[in-house]
C-alpha cells in the first residue's frame, strides 16, 4: 500500500523522508511542491533527484479526492462534493469576498453531535476524515481556483473548519492538517485566518490552545443550559459554566483577543429579546472587564426534518441591537450560495442514507452550472 503524502505535516514528511534515507531539506522541497505548487506528479518535481523521484513512485502518492460535483453560485460561491469512499461524500465551499477568499472545510463524514438545527447532525456519524482528506480539500480548491482565476498568487486566505462534522471530535487528524495550513512551506496562512468551529468539546479546546492555537468559534446557540441541552446535546456533557471557562482559558493563547460565538437564529426558540439579555449577562460573568467575544448571528437554513424556522429579519435585528448596545460586537452572517445549498447546515445531505448518495449526486450533476465570473473580476473560462 502506498502512503498518501497529504496525510503528513512537515514534521511527518521529514520523518517519512528520513525513513527513505533522505535528508530533511528534501522533505521541505517535497512539501513545497505538493502544497505551494499543487503538484501531484513526482516527475514534475524537477529539483528532486531522479533517484528520489523513482523511490517515491514506489511507496507514495499525492492522493487527491475525487470530485463528484462542482457547483458555482451566481454570487461566486463554489461548492465541491468529494467522494471519500464507502458511499460517503463531504463538501467544501469557497466563499469569495472583496478582501479575502474563504474555504469552508469538512472534518468528518456526518457528525455524531446531533444538533437539532443541523442537517449534518440529523444524518448521524459515518466516519472521521483522515488528515490527508481534510487538507486535500484545500489542496484541490487552491489549485482549482488559481487555474480558474488565472492567478499565480494564493487565492484562499482564510480557512474555516465549518463544513461537515465536529473538528475537535477528530482531533488527531485535524492537527496535522492545521499545521500544514499554517506552515510557510505550504499554505502559510495566518493563525488568525484559520478558524476552528466547535460545538464545545471542552478538553479538546484546551488541547488545541496548547498544540495549535488558531482562531476559535464556539457554537453557542442558547443562553441557558436548559435550552442548550435541547439544541446542542453535547451541552449535557459540557454545560455552559464549563464551556465559558474553557473559552476564558483559550483566550490566553488565542491569536486574536476574542472568541466568536455563533448563534443560529431560530424563530420563537432562541431569538427573544429576553434571551439576548441573558446572553449579555452570561458573557459578562466571564472574560474580565474588556470585551472578549463577538457574536455572529446565523440565519437558520431550514431543512425538512428539523421542524424549525428562521427568525425574521426584524427579530434578528432587534436581537443584534441588544447585544451591540451592551458593547458586544455583533454581526449577522450573510447567506451565500443559496442557489446551490452551500449555506451552513445544508452540506451533503444524505451521508447516512447511502442509497441516496448516488441519486443526490446524479441530481447535482444535472444542475451543475457553467463556470461564471468569480468576484467582481471578469474571468475567462478555463
Ligand atoms: N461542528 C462544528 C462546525 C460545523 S457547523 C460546530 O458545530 O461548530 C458550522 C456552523 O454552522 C455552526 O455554528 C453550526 O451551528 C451552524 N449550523 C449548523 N446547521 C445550521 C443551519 N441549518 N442553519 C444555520 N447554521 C447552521
Ligand atoms: Fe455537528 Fe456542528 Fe452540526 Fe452540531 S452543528 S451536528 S456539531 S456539524
Amino acid at each position: 500500500m502506498t502512503v498518501n503524502l497529504l496525510d503528513f505535516d512537515l514534521q511527518g514528511l521529514t520523518g517519512f523522508c528520513e525513513r527513505l534515507g533522505e535528508k530533511r531539506f528534501r522533505a521541505v522541497q517535497l512539501f513545497r511542491w505538493i502544497h505551494q505548487k499543487g503538484a501531484s506528479d513526482f516527475d514534475a518535481m524537477s529539483d528532486l533527484a531522479k533517484s528520489l523521484r523513482e523511490k517515491l513512485k514506489g511507496v507514495a502518492q499525492v492522493k487527491a479526492l475525487a470530485v463528484l460535483s462542482e457547483q458555482i453560485s451566481a454570487d461566486g460561491t463554489i461548492k465541491w462534493l468529494f467522494d471519500v469512499g464507502g458511499g460517503d461524500a463531504v463538501e467544501a465551499v469557497f466563499i469569495p469576498e472583496d478582501d479575502r477568499g474563504t474555504l469552508c472545510v469538512s472534518s468528518q463524514a456526518g457528525c455524531a453531535m446531533g444538533c437539532r438545527f443541523c442537517s449534518t447532525g440529523h444524518q448521524g456519524f459515518s466516519r472521521n476524515l483522515s488528515s490527508g482528506e481534510i487538507i486535500a480539500q484545500l489542496w484541490f480548491a487552491e489549485r482549482f481556483l488559481r487555474r480558474h482565476l488565472q492567478r499565480q498568487e494564493r487565492v484562499i486566505s482564510n480557512v474555516v473548519m465549518m463544513g461537515m462534522g465536529e473538528p475537535l471530535q477528530n482531533y488527531a487528524e485535524l492537527l496535522p492538517a492545521l499545521r500544514t495550513m499554517l506552515d510557510d512551506h505550504a499554505y502559510g496562512l495566518s493563525r488568525r485566518r484559520v478558524t476552528v468551529s466547535t460545538s464545545g468539546i471542552v478538553p479538546k479546546m484546551d488541547l488545541l490552545s496548547q498544540d495549535c492555537p488558531v482562531a476559535l468559534a464556539v457554537s453557542l446557540h442558547a443562553p441557558t443550559d436548559a435550552l442548550r441541552d435541547n439544541l446542542v446535546p453535547l451541552n449535557k456533557k459540557y454545560p455552559l459554566v464549563e464551556l465559558m471557562a474553557a473559552c476564558e482559558r483559550y483566550l490566553e493563547f488565542a491569536p486574536r483577543d476574542f472568541i466568536t460565538f455563533e448563534y443560529c437564529m431560530l424563530d420563537g426558540v432562541n431569538d427573544q429579546p429576553e434571551q439576548a439579555r441573558q446572553l449579555v449577562e452570561l458573557v459578562r460573568a466571564y472574560g474580565g472587564a474588556r470585551p472578549w467575544c463577538k457574536f455572529n448571528l446565523i440565519p437558520f437554513n431550514p431543512f425538512a426534518q428539523s421542524g424549525l424556522t428562521r427568525s425574521s429579519t426584524q427579530q434578528t435585528l432587534v436581537f443584534a441591537r441588544i447585544l451591540s448596545d451592551a458593547g458586544i460586537v455583533t454581526t449577522i452572517r450573510k447567506t451565500r450560495g443559496d442557489d446551490i445549498d452551500a449555506a451552513c447546515g445544508q452540506l451533503a445531505g444524505d451521508v447516512m442514507d447511502r442509497t441516496r448518495v448516488g441519486e443526490r449526486i446524479a441530481r447535482q450533476r444535472t444542475i451543475m452550472l457553467k463556470p461564471v465570473a468569480l468576484h467582481k473580476r471578469t474571468v475567462e473560462e478555463t
